[in-house]
């Protein structure tokens, strides 16, 4: 991306500068506005045909959710969005928690969190959706929103009536009262990061955290690396194995109250872009886990964490749409408007620089929008819309809080029942699938994000002004995206098996086997 590679080097910022606005710059106006829109595709092209005309219900649903957190991000984040990373970057430790209340005036908090715990059951498409329209106004502040619904995305595959009625419904009642109650994602180790995220490399993970287990839960030991949202987070589905040298099998989630005894933020890392959203490491000595906040059952970690990464790098691959559609955005703006930029429209070569951006942009839309459609249709989606789990959340809160419910609902015999919906609403094979398509979305979206921030630099030249800096962020964040959520080396690799050999992989779904009643260390059987 050198300087000599900009299509308007042959003209000096200064000289641009210099010479006058021309009368006809009204038109740059309404050519770079049409520009500018053709960014922002309506639905009813993005979806596929069959999705726009069976539901118009939920197209204009999706609208209106997509003008709300447009609304959202022009209004009450774009704004801020240099002076909130400014912040971060001179204290790594800072959190802008009046861009987590401006988020709750809009729902974001309880965006994904289910109906029957008090709010919206937004799914993937949803999710997507509204986090491309966040992300164009602040990459960081959007992944705020996005890590904590990542946190929450374990509960909806594997979580029991105690993750309902506690931590999830405790976050939509937040937000309605004006409290922001935000969750976390941790399975990053600091000798594990990509290891976590693939059955096979998992199996010879050098994990270090373990969990214990005692009368009535677990104590878990151990740290967890770059932990997004970590140092602000109320609650943190954590994973974690009850045998570190057998960490496939044993691995298993654990719904964390961070006001526990033993837990602790020990840093907040430096980092190059997305710092409105704190990346933690967390200490875990001995924080005690009740049973009933266990999610799924022993050993069906790795499987939440699969079914976690295909609800969540779709959305991903919506961030990175966003951070390109965000620097487009601008980069219109500024060529429309900017006295500098005056006769950079009439080149052809920034002509079809802009023309390649709005290809990029929307294919990569396209590509999260059809990976949130498969997981619905074929993927672990199904189980969120299992009529068995549609049924529960139907029961009364009263029933539902009472000690025998809530004693059954977190027995061994519950999650059994839970695993077996899962397993029963999709097969091994539809969950790869599912899988790779949001892996495929998540890599060809932050490909995407670096091309289009560091194209629209070139165009800007170091001449721009103001918006150079805004650039500048942008292609800084954009960069984040090819490592979070698996780098996007792992990332191909699960398309290369999902797609291209049309493998099976393991664990991306609870398994069928019925475990053996696990022991006290004593041997006594709990
Ligand atoms: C900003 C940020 C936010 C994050 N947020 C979270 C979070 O909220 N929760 C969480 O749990 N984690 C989080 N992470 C961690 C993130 O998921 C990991 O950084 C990522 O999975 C890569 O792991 P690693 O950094 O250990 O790299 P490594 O695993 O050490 O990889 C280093 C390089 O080797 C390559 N590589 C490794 N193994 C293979 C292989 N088998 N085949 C081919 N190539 C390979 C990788 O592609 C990469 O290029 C975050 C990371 C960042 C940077």
């Amino acid at each position: 991306m050198g300087p000599s590679t900009s299509p308007c080097r042959c003209s000096s910022g200064r000289a641009r500068r210099q010479r006058r606005a021309r009368p006809g710059r009204r038109s740059r106006g309404g050519v770079m506005g049409a520009a500018a829109r053709a960014g922002r595709a309506p639905l009813s092209e993005v979806l596929p045909r069959f999705l726009a005309s069976d539901d118009d219900r939920r197209l204009t649903a999706l609208e209106r959710l997509r003008g709300r957190m447009r609304e959202l991000g022009d209004r009450h984040i774009r704004p801020r969005a240099l002076e909130i990373d400014r912040r971060a970057e001179t204290d790594a430790g800072y959190f802008d928690w009046e861009a987590v209340q401006a988020g709750l005036r809009y729902g974001v908090l309880g965006l994904t969190v289910p109906r029957s715990s008090g709010g919206e059951g937004a799914l993937a498409l949803e999710a997507s959706l509204a986090i491309e329209e966040l992300s164009a106004a602040c990459p960081g502040v959007a992944s705020v929103f996005g890590a904590h619904a990542l946190g929450i995305a374990p509960l909806l595959v594997l979580g029991g009536p105690a993750h309902w009625e506690g931590a999830l419904r405790a976050t939509a009642d937040a937000e309605r009262e004006g409290r922001p109650l935000l969750m976390a994602l941790a399975i990053t180790e600091p000798d594990a990061g990509t290891d976590v995220q693939d059955p096979e490399l998992m199996r010879r993970a050098r994990l270090s955290s373990s969990a214990r287990r005692i009368r009535g839960g677990y104590r878990l030991s151990g740290t967890k690396r770059f932990i997004s949202n970590g140092s602000v987070a109320r609650w943190i589905s954590a994973f974690m194995p009850t045998d570190p040298r057998q960490p496939a099998e044993t691995a298993t989630g654990f719904l964390v109250d961070t006001e526990s005894d033993g837990f602790a933020v020990a840093r907040v890392e430096h980092k190059l872009g997305q710092r409105a959203c704190p990346a933690a490491e967390l200490h875990f000595d001995d924080v005690f886990v009740p049973e009933e906040l266990v999610i799924g059952r022993e050993g069906d970690g790795l499987a939440a964490t699969m079914m976690t990464l295909a609800l969540s790098r779709g959305p991903v691959g919506a961030i990175a749409t966003g951070i390109a559609r965000g620097a487009y955005e601008r980069l219109s703006a500024w060529l429309t408007t900017a006295v500098e930029a005056e006769g950079l429209l009439e080149r052809q070569e920034v002509r079809l620089a802009l023309a390649a951006i709005v290809e990029e942009i929307r294919l990569a839309r396209q590509a999260y929008v059809d990976a949130a459609i498969e997981l619905e249709l074929a993927g672990v989606g199904r189980a969120l819309a299992h009529p068995a789990l549609q049924a529960a959340g139907l029961v009364p809160r009263t029933i539902r809080r009472r000690p025998r419910a809530r004693r059954w609902a977190s027995s061994a015999r519950a999650r059994e029942l839970t695993a077996s919906l899962v397993r029963s609403s999709t097969s091994a094979r539809e969950a790869t699938r599912s899988l790779a398509l949001a892996s495929l979305a998540k890599a060809r979206g932050a490909d995407v994000a670096m091309r289009v921030t560091g194209l629209a630099l070139e165009i800007a030249g170091l001449g721009a002004g103001p918006v150079r800096a805004e650039l500048e962020k942008l292609w800084r964040d954009a960069k984040l995206t090819h490592i979070y959520e698996g780098t996007n080396q792992l990332n191909r690799l699960q398309v290369y098996r999902g797609l291209c050999l049309g493998e099976t992989m393991p664990a991306v779904l609870p398994s069928a086997r019925r475990r053996r009643p696990p022991r006290f260390a004593n041997g006594a059987i709990p």
